[in-house]
This record gives structure tokens, C-alpha cells and sequence, in this order.
């Protein structure tokens, strides 16, 4: 097959998704990056430091969990590390999207969690924890990041840098960065006029297993 052809429709979510991040107000420039799961053990990752209007599907590397190109000759995202450690170790994400949307990265900046001040916080878990401080596109900002999501969140701050979102395929991972940016907006707001109510942790377990069938599941 030829190779612009190989695992096309993965490779179109991730340069379509692309455009969304900056045209949805998510990253600006070429920060950020997004990958989508290929079988068991590789990923399609958006390319390195390219203008998302110009990244085409066949731009699209699909690498390996060695981080290894398998497929494409774009250089891939510098965050691969980030990407693949974040798909080996949890099975039940498809989808990994890291941005630098404003309102998030501002609680990154400060080192500070965004707690349960809106219900859709339970899209991501009780709170969205931050990972602590390392150089961007290194192994060691891969493990801190896995070991802030754990098994049970499904984004986190990167401390001075963005954030990171997970979810069962790239489409859903673009939902939870777009919830945790809303989250982060709500409650700067509700920080510069008052002080926030926030939710109890019963109540987000009530409202993670209400989300599980939420819309038009069937
Ligand atoms: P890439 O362009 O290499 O994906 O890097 C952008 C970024 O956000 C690094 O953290
Ligand atoms: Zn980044």
C-alpha cells in the first residue's frame, strides 16, 4: 500500500483535529500536540513544530512505542515520549491531546490544581492535578505526567507549560481539553468575584457514573 495511504483515517483525525486546536482557541502557534492509537502498540502523533492549516494527513508520522517511525517521514511531535508512555500505560486511552489553552496553562503557571468549581470537572476527575516542572519533549516530563494521571484523571496541568488530556480516542481527548480549559475559565472568574463553592467529592463520584450514560448512549 502505499505509504500515504497507511492508517489514513487515524492520520486525518489527528491533522483535522489539528486545525480545531488552534481555530477552537486551545494552543497558539504550533504548541500543542495530538495522537491517536494504530492497533496495539503505535500511534499516529502530529509532526514537530508544522502550522497546523499545512498539516495534511500523509504529514502524519505513526510511530512505535520505542518511539521509533514506523510510517511517514515528518519528524514527530517532540513530546512523543509524553504521547506513548501515556498509550502504553493506560489501557483505556485511544486519544492523547496536549495544548496550551489559556485559562488552563494560567493555573499551570501557578502550580495550581483546578478544583471542582463547575460540575464538568468530572469530566477529567475531582479536580485537574498539575504535574510538576521538567524541560518540554523530555523522558522525564513523559513519567511525570503519567504518574499525575494515574489511572483515575483524565487530564492534568503541566506545571509552567499546558496541559494534557486523554480519552478513549483522539475525539474524545479534544472534549476533555476543551472541558478542562472551560473549568479553568469558570473558576478564574468565579476567583476574581468571590470565592468559589466548591463541589464534595460524593457528588463527583454521583456525576462521573451519571456521565457514563449521559446524551445518546444507545
Ligand atoms: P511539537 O511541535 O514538537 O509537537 O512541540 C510543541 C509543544 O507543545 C511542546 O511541548
Ligand atoms: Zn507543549
Amino acid at each position: 500500500m502505499a505509504d500515504e495511504l497507511q492508517h489514513f483515517d487515524q492520520r486525518r483525525t489527528v491533522s483535522e483535529l489539528g486545525r480545531q486546536m488552534l481555530s477552537r482557541g486551545l494552543t497558539t502557534g504550533t504548541g500543542g500536540n495530538i495522537s491517536e492509537g494504530v492497533g496495539d502498540d503505535t500511534v499516529a502523533i502530529s509532526p514537530s513544530g508544522m502550522a497546523y492549516d499545512e498539516i495534511e494527513p500523509a504529514d502524519v508520522p505513526v510511530v512505535n512505542f520505542d518511539c521509533e517511525t514506523v510510517v511517514g517521514d515528518r519528524e514527530p511531535s517532540s513530546e512523543i515520549a509524553m504521547h506513548t508512555t501515556v498509550h502504553r500505560e493506560r489501557d483505556d486511552v485511544g486519544g492523547v491531546v496536549h495544548t496550551h489553552s489559556p485559562y488552563a496553562t494560567t493555573f499551570a503557571s501557578i502550580a495550581e490544581p483546578i478544583p471542582a468549581s463547575h460540575y464538568l470537572i468530572a469530566f477529567v476527575g475531582d479536580k485537574v492535578p498539575v504535574a510538576d516542572y521538567t524541560t518540554y519533549g523530555t523522558e522525564e516530563l513523559a513519567e511525570l505526567a503519567i504518574e499525575t494521571l494515574g489511572d483515575e484523571y483524565n487530564a492534568c496541568l503541566l506545571k509552567n507549560h499546558g496541559v494534557l488530556a486523554v480519552g478513549e480516542d483522539t475525539e474524545a481527548a479534544f472534549e476533555v481539553a476543551l472541558m478542562t480549559e472551560y473549568c479553568a475559565r469558570i473558576h478564574y472568574q468565579a476567583l476574581n468575584v468571590g470565592e468559589p463553592a466548591l463541589l464534595p467529592d460524593e457528588e463527583i463520584d454521583t456525576l462521573i457514573e451519571r456521565f457514563a450514560d449521559y446524551g445518546q448512549t444507545n
